[in-house]
């Protein structure tokens, strides 16, 4: 089985599990921008951000350094950001997401999502940014109500990524049914290769019992959509 990984933390020059044959490495503060733009492409895509729960950890003018980094690499996306109910300072996360939003269309490139809590404030700040929204967004581990997806993927061509552990939240099903097979992807949001397969492999078997699908499409659709996402950063020929 080949495995497709929507959203992971492992750094992207770690060397790279066979099995897994594309993936999307997320930083989540400035001390790992470098490395992980330095490794973009191929199958080995990465996005660079500042996540909620990090805010505190940035320096002076982090917004012209990341627009610098985007600017030099360009298959690299921006991510993994957000909003998190759960974490400190709420008006902040606000202002540097909306800052991070911004660089990511200004510079075209997908936005890596993490939202938790605040589905009511994201969809605030995105209704306000309509017209200068990112080619697209993963909404990682989607946890919102399955009701907004279908209105998330039309009109912000949102894609959702979700991984088997969302099972112990419940609502899983209901989500995974309610979104679309061309939106789907499935993650692991690991941080080292051995959990990433791991969580892979569950993750797809939930998948094909949900879908009643076997496991082999599962991983296939996976890999299209995958494509489908990164088809917005693959370099031209
Ligand atoms: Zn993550």
């Amino acid at each position: 089985m080949k495995y497709t990984d929507a959203h992971c933390h492992i750094k992207p020059n770690v060397f790279s599990n066979p099995n897994v044959v594309g993936r999307i490495c997320n930083a989540t503060q400035e001390s790992e921008w470098a490395v992980f733009a330095e490794n973009s492409g191929d199958e080995t895509f990465t996005s660079i951000g500042v996540h909620p729960w990090y805010i505190t950890s940035v320096q002076n003018g982090w917004q012209s350094r990341m627009a610098e980094i985007l600017r030099q690499n360009q298959t690299v996306m921006v991510g993994e950001i957000g909003l998190d109910k759960y974490h400190a300072d709420m008006p902040t996360q606000i202002q540097m997401f909306i800052e991070q939003m911004e660089l990511a269309h200004d510079f075209r490139r997908p936005v890596h999502l993490h939202c938790v809590g605040a589905w009511d404030k994201m969809l605030h700040i995105l209704k306000e940014h309509k017209n200068a929204l990112p080619p697209a967004i993963l909404a990682h581990g989607f946890s919102g109500d399955q009701d907004l997806i279908e209105k998330l993927a039309n009109e912000y061509n949102m894609f959702f990524s979700y991984h088997a552990s969302d099972n112990a939240t419940d609502g899983l099903v209901a989500r995974v049914l309610a979104t679309p097979n061309d939106k789907l992807l499935i993650e692991s949001d690991a941080s080292d290769t051995a959990t990433q397969i791991q969580i892979l492999q569950e993750t797809v078997q939930t998948l094909s019992d949900v879908l009643g699908a076997a496991p082999d499409d599962i991983c296939a659709q996976n890999y299209t959509n995958f494509q489908r996402i990164t088809s917005y950063v693959r370099p031209i020929d």
